[in-house]
């Protein structure tokens, strides 16, 4: 549950909770927090973000039904008559409880995602983790997703598209898998992957060392620690992993110390690195095939204008 929920506006409550996980408590600290999820239901604030239908970034809208702009409209029809003295007291809708949101994409308005809440306590996943009398220190009103769809991996993955040419089918994988378990709450599993990626380039960039300088062995790397190996390896690794040895500190803490709320808040940053190192790679393979194909029509040129 984040403290800082008292003072972020509607729109980014909006955001928030698009790129909630599945069954995480969001606490609405503050005002009546019935209020708050009637200005969630009414907001119609764009935002950009990925469309997993078009592939690329859109611009989402909000769908407010005509049912509940009249549900808000009567609210302030009788709060008008109610201040005149003219009824005994004001409408007031229950809107929070369960209640769904649905977005349509800018590019293409068939395109829409529906995203599902519930006002609640406590998530399954603490009712599993905490003591009864922990579960009766939580704060009973939060939101929570309960359904989604398209998926939040759906949405977090991507253009995954644009790094094929610098992921393996196994790193793709693995990424998949981390991106997928943060989308379910499960941080510490998704550094567990995101650390298998970023090691898998490191021994690739090892085989790749080891084949160019006709080594069998290799004791010097098979002693170092993994900064060390990072040094060793510089010029054969994508450019912002030699220059950030100390993400893999971090990954290795997720692992093996960091709480699921502590690597909750990393692993966005994590997966960014990780989509960095990959696009280093991309832009790596593709230069070296714009070379190739460079030389190749200079070579050919050379042969047509020989005398
Ligand atoms: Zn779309």
């Amino acid at each position: 549950m984040s403290s800082e929920a008292q003072s972020i506006s509607t729109h980014q409550l909006l955001v928030a909770l698009v790129e909630l996980p599945l069954y995480q408590p969001h606490e609405l600290a503050g005002a009546d927090p019935n209020d708050q999820v009637k200005r969630l239901r009414l907001h119609k604030g764009k935002f950009d973000a990925y469309c997993p239908k078009c592939g690329k970034s859109t611009t989402w809208s909000p769908i407010v039904s005509n049912e509940l702009e009249a549900r808000a409209k009567q609210e302030q029809a009788s709060a008008a008559l109610s201040s005149h003295g003219n009824s005994a007291g004001p409408i007031r809708h229950f809107w929070a409880g369960d209640f769904g949101l649905r977005i349509s994409c800018g590019r293409v308005n068939v395109h829409v995602a529906d995203f599902h809440f519930t006002t609640t306590g406590p998530s399954p996943r603490d009712r599993l983790e905490f003591s009864k009398g922990a579960l009766a220190q939580l704060d009973p009103t939060c939101l929570v997703k309960i359904g989604q769809w398209p998926s939040l991996t759906d949405f977090q993955l991507g253009n995954l598209s644009n790094f094929d040419e610098g992921m393996s089918r196994q790193q793709r994988k693995e990424f998949v898998r981390g991106t997928n378990c943060a989308a379910h709450g499960f941080f510490v599993a998704s550094c567990v992957y995101f650390r298998r990626v970023f090691e898998s380039v490191l021994l690739e960039a090892r085989a790749e060392y080891m084949s160019r300088h006709n080594l069998e062995q290799w004791p010097e790397f098979d002693r170092a620690r993994t900064d060390e190996r990072i040094a060793l390896l510089r010029e054969h690794l994508p450019k912002f992993m030699s220059e950030h040895p100390h993400l893999y500190s971090v990954l290795s803490l997720g692992v093996h110390e960091l709480t699921e709320d502590q690597c909750q808040r990393e692993v966005p940053m994590l997966r960014s690195a990780i989509e960095l190192i990959m696009q280093d790679r991309v832009t790596e393979v593709r230069q070296r095939r714009q070379r190739e194909q460079v030389s190749k029509l200079l070579a050919q040129a050379i042969d047509r204008h020989k005398t």
